[in-house]
């Protein structure tokens, strides 16, 4: 297990430092996100042991089981939620996580406000825009990024850094990485968090700064 999750590791890192090159880009700007969730704790513990300290979870609870204890003694360790969060547990989610990718409506803008100021701190978020407008998954539609990006930079004190998204599964992810970047670069955003375990590498062309990486470094994750 753990060799193989080092090799993983070392061969994702090979691949975006391959793609950011022939993209002309500096791969120091890429950053991996390994993305933990539902993955057998030696696997996690393996990547741990190979330096990797940045994890992406996409819910609140499994990731306190995971992580909260090594929080407290891993001082270098950064956590970023890549999933829905219902605005109750906004403090919840402050106390564990350094990022929330997750922005997507107002209520939970207020929230996350909210647990911010009881707790002296400015949230890190990323505005979730759900480049396919599909129904069933969370996210702005494009035709509102513009606009919800403008109320939560003025009505709300959290540190707004970029944008994140989803592609539809059956699509092809260029033109959604594309459309990503076009309303980042339209709104003054720098952080671009896009692409997973099959096409981090189209992302990191398309100016990815942070790919999250799950599947591609873990294996397979238990069916449902
Ligand atoms: C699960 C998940 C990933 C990782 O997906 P893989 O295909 O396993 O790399 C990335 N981003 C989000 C938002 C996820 O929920």
């Amino acid at each position: 297990m753990d060799s193989l999750v080092a090799s993983a590791l070392e061969t994702v890192r090979r691949r975006i430092t391959r793609a950011a090159r022939a993209a002309g880009r500096d791969p120091s700007d890429i950053t991996l996100t390994a993305v933990s969730k539902q993955q057998p704790e030696a696997a996690v513990q393996a990547a741990l042991d190979t330096g990797q300290r940045i994890f992406g979870e996409n819910r609140v609870q499994e990731a306190q089981g995971r992580w909260a204890e090594r929080r407290a003694v891993l001082p270098d360790l950064h956590l970023r939620l890549i999933g829905p969060l219902q605005s109750n547990k906004a403090d919840q989610a402050l106390a564990l996580f350094d990022v929330i990718e997750t922005l997507d409506r107002e209520k939970l803008a207020r929230a996350l406000a909210e647990a911010g100021l009881k707790a002296g701190m400015r949230p890190r978020v990323l505005i979730q825009i759900n480049t396919g407008e599909e129904p069933q998954k969370a996210g702005v539609i494009p035709a509102g990024a513009d606009a919800f990006i403008a109320r939560v930079r003025s009505d709300y004190d959290l540190d707004l850094q970029g944008l994140m998204c989803i592609p539809p599964l059956q699509e092809e992810p260029a033109m959604h990485f594309a459309l990503l970047s076009r309303i980042a670069a339209r709104n003054g955003l720098g952080v671009l968090s896009m692409g997973m375990s099959g096409d981090y590498e189209t992302a990191v062309r398309f100016g990815a700064t942070h790919v999250r990486v799950g599947s591609g470094l873990f294996g397979a994750r238990p069916a449902p």
